[in-house]
């Protein structure tokens, strides 16, 4: 199938400023007043790998002025393990031979006790893509429940329509999650089979729908080791800007997960190592001074401590991604993926202020949620 992305996000003029850099490039890629795509696809190339170090202190400063020491906590929640996707390289698709399992009104709310427990005031619900067995209908009294005890609701689920996501901020929703997963429309297709998550276009718009529907917030974000990571990163830096001059009054989330052992055995095609995942959040925070970067569970306890502060803001902690995880009347086996830290809340937080770095659980009201409009 062949995709022509719209201009706004296409990122091939600025893939040669990757390809040509040298050092005194990079030097003004890391001095530049208003950094854009130029300098991006710069501090992502081969040529500014020397210069992690001034890289890293530069996006520290950069955290520091614009985001302070706090890092925002979250945890998600699977609701669901049940999809029609056939996404390679995931637990969850639809010919991986797993039991599969939607928790009950009951089992959830064992969930989210348990979770507020943790004192985690951010929730992120996951399901996999719509089906009968767990569409839209199931999904918005959960939603409804979970605003009763969060202040911050997330949502990585199925793309919807405006009019859905709508309905869903209505019941107490603020945010989306919506990874594209790879932007290399020809790698897309190749790696999402079959099932409705085929359909590229569709989700490329789905963040903007959410926001049109009256989100408060998109996270976003790219599956690294589906595609090349230069190409994928500068197609994130400009969907994200292209929202923000559209939307200018929604706040971004940037995610920089990568491919973790799975059900399936997917092995990625384009290695992310630790260094080179490192410039990549450093090279964000010099562009994005602004936005929130997240880094998951899916990554090292030696690597989660070292990014923290240092560019990246906000973090998922004792993460489970089974359903029914965090409490004892669930706990259905099958992953979506494997997580590295495993730390509790507390263990974690202590890691952070022994940084000088503030663990924060609410940083928003539900007070603030009516009459959020864009
Ligand atoms: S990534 Fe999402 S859509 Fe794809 S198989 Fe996994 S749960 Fe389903």
């Amino acid at each position: 199938m062949s995709i022509t992305l719209p201009q706004w996000l296409d990122p091939l003029p600025w893939i040669h400023y990757s390809k040509d850099a040298e050092e005194g490039q990079v030097r003004q890629a890391l001095d530049a007043a208003a950094p854009g795509e130029k300098e991006l696809s710069t501090l992502l190339s081969p040529a500014a790998r020397p210069f992690i170090e001034a890289m890293a202190q530069r996006a520290r400063t950069l955290t520091r002025r614009h985001i302070g020491r706090t890092i925002g906590l979250y945890a998600p929640l699977y609701l669901s393990s049940h999809c029609p996707g056939g996404c390679t390289y995931c637990g969850f698709a639809s010919d991986r031979e797993n039991e599969r399992h939607s928790l009950s009104a009951k089992e959830a709310a064992h969930e989210m006790a348990a979770m507020s427990a943790m004192k985690l005031d951010e929730v992120l619900l996951l399901t996999g893509e719509r089906t009968p067995k767990f569409d839209f209908h199931h999904l918005k009294p959960f939603i409804e429940m979970a605003a009763r005890q969060f202040d911050l609701v997330g949502i990585e689920v199925f793309p919807m329509d405006e009019a859905e996501y709508r309905e869903l901020a209505g019941a107490g929703c603020t945010s989306v999650t919506l990874y594209q997963e790879t932007y290399d429309a020809a790698q897309y297709d190749r790696y999402h089979r079959w099932g409705p998550k085929k359909n590229y276009l569709n989700r490329i718009d789905a963040p903007a729908r959410a926001l049109s529907g009256g989100l408060r917030y998109v996270g976003m974000g790219a599956l690294l080791g589906l595609s090349d990571p230069i190409y994928d990163m500068l197609a994130l830096y400009r969907h994200a800007r292209y929202l923000q001059k559209k939307y200018w009054k929604a706040g971004i989330s940037i995610s920089f997960p990568r491919i973790q052992p799975q059900r399936g055995d997917f092995q990625p095609d384009y290695m992310v190592d630790d260094t080179y995942l490192a410039q990549i959040i450093f090279a964000f925070r010099i562009v994005m001074p602004e936005v929130q970067l997240v880094l998951s569970t899916r990554e090292s306890q030696a690597f989660r401590d070292g990014m923290a502060g240092v560019g990246v803001s906000k973090m998922s902690v004792a993460s489970k991604t089974t359903v029914g995880g965090y409490s004892d009347d669930a706990g259905y086996e099958e992953s979506q993926f494997q997580i590295s830290d495993d730390r509790d809340v507390e263990t974690f937080c202590e890691m952070l202020k022994s940084k000088d770095l503030e663990p924060v659980f609410k940083n928003w009201d539900t007070v603030y949620r009516d009459g959020a409009e864009y």
